[in-house]
Parts: structure tokens; C-alpha cells; sequence
């Protein structure tokens, strides 16, 4: 009882934050809808202006219906009893064992995916088209969706069937066997995606512009990265949005542009582009990040480990663990249930790292490239993906990974 009270008023507790940061956002952007900021004056002019207040709106309008469709399904799958319905019409169906284990946490995810659905056809179809930005047909959706249930299945029911199995055989230590398998497994994907996974939802080709793979080619080498291979890759296909990033691990890095920023910037801005992205490599941001993260599992491992033998955990969440046969699937769903509502409210501290970050890696990119550059190529992405520049303080505080727009400019022209 005090646990499902304590449930409870995470979970109000998390919508209320949530929409109360919405609101104020949406409540600033519309405030400063009608004048560019002084200090953009010269480069944005004002329908440019209004549309990224407009299109944050919109943005923001779908949140709230994401947010409620998330928050009801919690509650339907835990006090309201729909995960202890689906275990039971399982059980009478299946019977006890791994099968029926499987066939909970698959239908469990299925059920979530498809009432997702909506919200997301909507994002594509009616805020990113309407903006201009959706490039994609409704023949290219599906077969996204479907591609991405193939994969996601290939890759994680077999990790899914794992866990579970150590979860069963493990005894008092599973959680820590289950903890190295998913470090194992994550390495193991990262180093898979960009060679078997990428290329199935887009092409890659070698980048054909010579010039410019000089020029990529020679900051590398004074940064003291090896290329393992420029790319460009076809995001204009599905949207206008821009990108670069690298993949690999080590010090060989593989390039990839989105064909949509090559058309965007000019080979100066390219440049101090990459600089930025090679700075959050040079100073092991990522590394860094993905070492948190397991450290973090190991902590949610343990806690699963030990919630898992808990009664009051499954019965204060709305289900009846079972006496004679396994409730792994039952403590792994509820733990995955309750575990968002626990980390949202830390999601400043990651905010805040993410933002020190990029300053950091600005300034890298201002040693080995042109300031001037980069400034001028990140007014252009401002302008070209309709980001606002007014955001609301606290809102950013929360969630932003990247410093407002003022404030980064102000630091690239000092
Ligand atoms: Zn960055």
C-alpha cells in the first residue's frame, strides 16, 4: 500500500514537472514571438524567426499528448491490472516457462509500440510536414517500422531469452552476470551498427567532393585522429533536418555527413563543423558517457536483483506474483516501468553535463578551426532546422543538451 501510494505520487509528481516545464516554454516562446532577438538582427529575419517559434510550438502541443498516452499506459499496465491480465490470458494459453516468459515481454512491447504509433505518424506526417521538413512517404514509414520490429527482434530477443535465463539459473548474483552480458551487448552493437545495421535504413557513399576530403583529411591529422573513411549519407530522404557524425571506435573514425548539411554549408563552415564533433572525441565525451551508463546499470542491476525477490514490489504495482513458476518477465516489465519516473527527475544533472560538454568542445573547435566558421555555420542550422532561439531559462536548464544559441555565439565571438 504505501508502496503503490509512493508510485503514485512519482508518477503525478513526473507529469506535473513535466507539464509545468512545457507550459512554461511554450508560454516563452510565444512572448518573444514577435521580435528577433537583438542579437540576431543581422542574420535571422523575422519569418525565419516566427516559424521556430511556431514550429516549437507545435512541437510542444504533441508533447502533451505524448505525455498523457505514456502516463495513462503506465497506469493501465500497473494498478489498473493490464499486465497482470496479459500474464494470466498467457499462462492459460502458453503455460508456465520460457515460453510464456517471452510471450509476455514481446506482447508487452508490442502493445506499447503500437499505441506509439499515433503520436509518431503525426510528428512525421503533420508537424515535420507541415514545417517543410518530412521527406518521407508513407510507403518509406511502414517499411521503416517493420524494418526496425525485424531488427529489434533479431537482436533483442535473444538477449531478452539471456537475461531471463540468468534471472532463473543465476541464483543470488544473476543481476551481476546479466549486468556484463548487457555491457557485452552494447559494445557489441555499437561496433555492428554502422557496418551491418546503418545500412539497411540508408545508403552510404564515399564522399566524392575532393576538396573538401583534403581539407577533412588535414584536420584530422593535426587532431591526431586516423580516417577510416569519409561517407556521405542520404537523410534527405526522409527529412530536410541535417546531421554529422562520426562512428568507430578507437582512433580510427569513420566520417558521415548528411547529403543535406553538404548542401547547407559551405566547406569553411564544414570544417569547424567536424572540429566540434572531433573535439567531443578528443576529450572522450563519449567514452565517458558510456561508463556512467554502465555505472548506472550496475546500480539498476543490483536494485532488480533485489526488488525482483520483493513481494510487495509485484502486488504495489498491480500484479500477483505467481507461487509456483518464475515472475522474472513480471519483475523485469515493472522495473522498466517504474525506472523512467526515478531517472526523469536527474535529467538536469545529465542536461548540464551535456552542455559543458559542448562548450568544451567549441572552444576545440575554435583552436583547431575558424571560430568565425563555426559561428556561421551554426546560425545557419539555427535557421535551417527552425530551432528557437528564445528558449525559457529553466526549460533549457532541464533538458537542453545544447547551450541557447546566445549564449554559444557570445563564447565563439569572445
Ligand atoms: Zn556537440
Amino acid at each position: 500500500m504505501t508502496f503503490t501510494l509512493a508510485f503514485s505520487a512519482l508518477l503525478l509528481l513526473n507529469l506535473g514537472l513535466k507539464l509545468w516545464l512545457a507550459g512554461r516554454q511554450m508560454r516563452h516562446v510565444a512572448q518573444h514571438r514577435s521580435a528577433v532577438p537583438a542579437d540576431f538582427e543581422s542574420v535571422i529575419d523575422l519569418p525565419t524567426h516566427q516559424k521556430a517559434a511556431d514550429y516549437t510550438l507545435a512541437k510542444l502541443r504533441l508533447g502533451h499528448w505524448d505525455m498523457a498516452i505514456d502516463a495513462v499506459l503506465l497506469l493501465a499496465w500497473t494498478l489498473l491490472g493490464g499486465l497482470s491480465l496479459l500474464d494470466t490470458m498467457l499462462m492459460a494459453w502458453i503455460g508456465p516457462g520460457m515460453l510464456q516468459q517471452l510471450a509476455l515481454v514481446l506482447g508487452f512491447m508490442l502493445i506499447g509500440s503500437v499505441l506509439n504509433l499515433p503520436v509518431s505518424w503525426y510528428q512525421t506526417f503533420k508537424v515535420e510536414q507541415q514545417f517543410g521538413f518530412n521527406k518521407m512517404t508513407m510507403g518509406l514509414w511502414i517499411s521503416d517500422l517493420l524494418k526496425g520490429a525485424v531488427v529489434g527482434l533479431v537482436l533483442g530477443l535473444p538477449l531478452i531469452w539471456a537475461v531471463l535465463f540468468l534471472m532463473q539459473i543465476g541464483g543470488h548474483y544473476w543481476w551481476l552476470m546479466a549486468w556484463v552480458l548487457l555491457v557485452a551487448y552494447q559494445l557489441l552493437v555499437m561496433w555492428i551498427a554502422p557496418t551491418y545495421i546503418m545500412p539497411l535504413f540508408n545508403k552510404f557513399q564515399p564522399l566524392e567532393d575532393a576538396q573538401l576530403k583534403a581539407r577533412v583529411d588535414q584536420l584530422m591529422q593535426r587532431t591526431g585522429f586516423q580516417s577510416d573513411g569519409f561517407f556521405v549519407m542520404d537523410g534527405s530522404r526522409r527529412s530536410a533536418h541535417s546531421n554529422a557524425f562520426f562512428t568507430g571506435l578507437g582512433k580510427q573514425k569513420r566520417v558521415v555527413f548528411f547529403d543535406t548539411l553538404l548542401q547547407q554549408l559551405n566547406i569553411n563552415e564544414m570544417e569547424a563543423v567536424l572540429a566540434h564533433e572531433l573535439g567531443h572525441a578528443k576529450l572522450n565525451h563519449i567514452p565517458k558517457a558510456m561508463v556512467r551508463g554502465f555505472l548506472v546499470s550496475l546500480v539498476g542491476m543490483a536494485a532488480l536483483g533485489w526488488l525482483s525477490t520483493q513481494v510487495w514490489f509485484y502486488t504495489g504495482l498491480g500484479v500477483m506474483p505467481h507461487l509456483s513458476s518464475a515472475n522474472d518477465a513480471l519483475a523485469l516489465l515493472l522495473f522498466l516501468q517504474v525506472v523512467p519516473l526515478l531517472t526523469f527527475v536527474t535529467t538536469p544533472l545529465r542536461s548540464a553535463r551535456s552542455r559543458k560538454h559542448e562548450f568544451e568542445a567549441d572552444a576545440f573547435a575554435s583552436q583547431h578551426a575558424n571560430a568565425a566558421d563555426l559561428r556561421q555555420a551554426l546560425i545557419k542550422l539555427y535557421k535551417d532546422n527552425a530551432s528557437t532561439l528564445t528558449p525559457d531559462p529553466l526549460y533549457v536548464t532541464f533538458y537542453h543538451s545544447h547551450p541557447p544559441a546566445t549564449q554559444r555565439l557570445a563564447r565563439l565571438t569572445a
